[in-house]
């Protein structure tokens, strides 16, 4: 890809330090989800072409990579993010072109990723064993140590924030890494490939490979020589990865869906939370694993807070990714089906709400309006489904059961967000709600890198993100000694 300040191939892949051509020679067409054109081939791994990024990730761990002390890793990765500190604006366009996000948000996406290579940069010398009182004659200690070879899966919404926490933390803890990015949307993490030589990475501690999820991710998670998957993705494809990783006896960690809920009680500040309700559903066109797609409000605000979502809801706009407006298009034509199937079931809905699309969007492009609707049912399928589109659904509660009740409702458990300034409901309802998050008079505490993240149920299972995800990425040694 040529852009300025920012070279690579985007049609070949990286392994071992070096760019190659696969070995299928089948090419991926990506797409600009904004008018459909198409802006890069990508290569579509083989059996053969995962092999070899194993093996090259098997070799890293025995030589050059595996030599290096903690605080050597851990400058590399600090390296690595002053790189995309560097290229913040080369990256967001591109992943704004090749995933149809606003500028503003791709922006934060690549500021992210540099923030996640800071943290873990900072953090890889700092995870430490331990010593455990044991029997008179006896020392005991603990060693954390990798994996070995980490698989990353990785789906197409936030390429650049889920590369930043998966591999940021597996690279901290001395694992050699294959990412096999979506290939729907992969061009910013191929630029890793260039920036990862750039910053002097070991040949073969990072490597790329894109293609079918089908064909190359399943290879991945098949090959014999992995040692950990990090899957981000689907609860469909997670469950094939958890069933093909029990296979090789390998961890994995899911990072799946979600049906988040927010609830709004009687004494909330309304005001300061309407963004919050409405962005945290919009965001990314709602294509977002945290998204909130489901407002619980109390039926003594219900007039009240219908009214002001409503006001704002009608003036979202719907544009090309480039015009930075609220929303961008979806991913694909696919997920716009996705996304009016579901609408198709709404029939029995009030909608109480939409957005608009701007005049000048290209035929070919992948839009959606974004839609609120009011008084649904907390059992209907788009109160219990993730839908992967801007689609809000507001559910009147009775009470405080209630409300946990209905929170508590779906499969998933992923984030929830708690709207009231009694501080006895905030610590009662935080501890009620089944999910791997709670946010108390906010949503999403501005994504920070530092805090732990997974879901519980069908959102899946492990903690990214944090210090939390170095233990994921490592394995404890308990070392007993006998006193002579
Ligand atoms: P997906 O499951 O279709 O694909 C995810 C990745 O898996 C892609 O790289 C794909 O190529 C690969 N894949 C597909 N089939 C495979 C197979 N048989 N074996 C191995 N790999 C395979 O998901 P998607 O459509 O890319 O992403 C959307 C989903 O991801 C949503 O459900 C969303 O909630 C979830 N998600 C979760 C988080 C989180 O952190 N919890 C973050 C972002 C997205």
């Amino acid at each position: 890809m040529l852009n300025d300040n920012l070279w690579y191939p985007t049609d070949k892949i990286f392994i071992n330090g070096q760019w190659k051509d696969c070995h299928s020679k089948n090419r991926l067409p990506i797409e600009n989800p904004s008018n459909g054109e198409v802006i890069a081939e990508i290569s579509d791994s083989c059996d053969i072409d995962i092999d070899e990024a194993v093996n090259s990730a098997s070799n890293a761990l025995n030589n050059s990579w595996g030599d290096l002390t903690a605080s050597e890793r851990g400058r590399l990765l600090l390296k690595l993010s002053e790189l995309v500190r560097n290229r913040i604006d080369n990256l967001a366009i591109i992943e704004s072109f090749d995933v149809g996000k606003p500028l503003k948000q791709a922006k934060s996406d690549a500021l992210a990723l540099a923030r996640y290579f800071e943290f873990y940069g900072g953090a890889s010398d700092k995870i430490m064993g331990e010593t455990i009182p044991y029997l008179k004659d006896y020392t005991v200690y603990t060693l954390r140590e990798p994996h070995g070879v980490t698989g990353h899966i990785i789906p197409w919404n936030y390429p650049m924030q889920i590369i930043g926490r998966t591999l940021g933390a597996s690279l901290a803890m001395g694992n050699a890494c294959v990412l096999k990015p979506s290939e729907e949307a992969c061009l910013t993490a191929l630029a890793i490939g260039q920036l990862a030589n750039e910053a002097g990475f070991p040949e073969g501690s990072i490597n790329i490979v894109t293609g079918l999820g089908e064909k190359s991710g399943s290879s991945l998670i098949k090959h014999p020589d992995i040692n950990h998957i990090s899957f981000t993705g689907s609860v469909e494809i997670g469950k094939k990865v958890q069933t093909e990783a029990a296979k090789n006896l390998i961890p994995v960690t899911l990072e799946l869906g979600g049906k988040s809920p927010q609830i709004v009680f009687e004494d909330a500040n309304l005001e300061k939370a309407l963004p919050f309700l409405i962005n945290a559903g919009i965001q990314n066109a709602g294509q977002t694993c945290s998204a909130s797609s489901r407002i619980l409000v109390s039926k003594k605000i219900y007039p009240e807070l219908i009214e002001k979502m409503s006001k704002l809801y009608c003036k979202l706009k719907v544009a090309q990714a480039i015009d930075d407006k609220d929303l961008g298009p979806v991913i694909s034509s696919r997920q716009r089906e996705i996304i009016t199937n579901y609408l198709k079931l709404s029939k029995d809905l009030e909608c109480i709400s939409e957005g608009k699309f701007e005049t000048n969007l290209p035929e070919k492009g992948y839009y959606v309006l974004p839609k609120l609707f009011g008084n649904v049912k907390y059992s209907h399928r788009l109160a219990q489904e993730e839908i992967f589109g801007p689609v809000q659904v507001v559910i009147p509660f009775e009470d405080e059961e209630d409300a946990v009740k209905i929170a508590n409702s779906t499969k998933y458990g992923l984030v929830a967000s708690i709207w009231t300034l009694d501080g006895a409901r905030q610590m009662r309802v935080a501890k009620a709600i089944k999910s791997g998050q709670v946010f108390i008079n906010n949503y999403g505490a501005g994504g920070g890198v530092e805090l732990p993240f997974g879901g519980k149920g069908y959102s899946g299972h492990g903690r990214e993100k944090g210090f939390e995800a170095l233990y994921g990425f490592s394995t404890l040694k308990t070392v007993a000694a006998l006193h002579e």
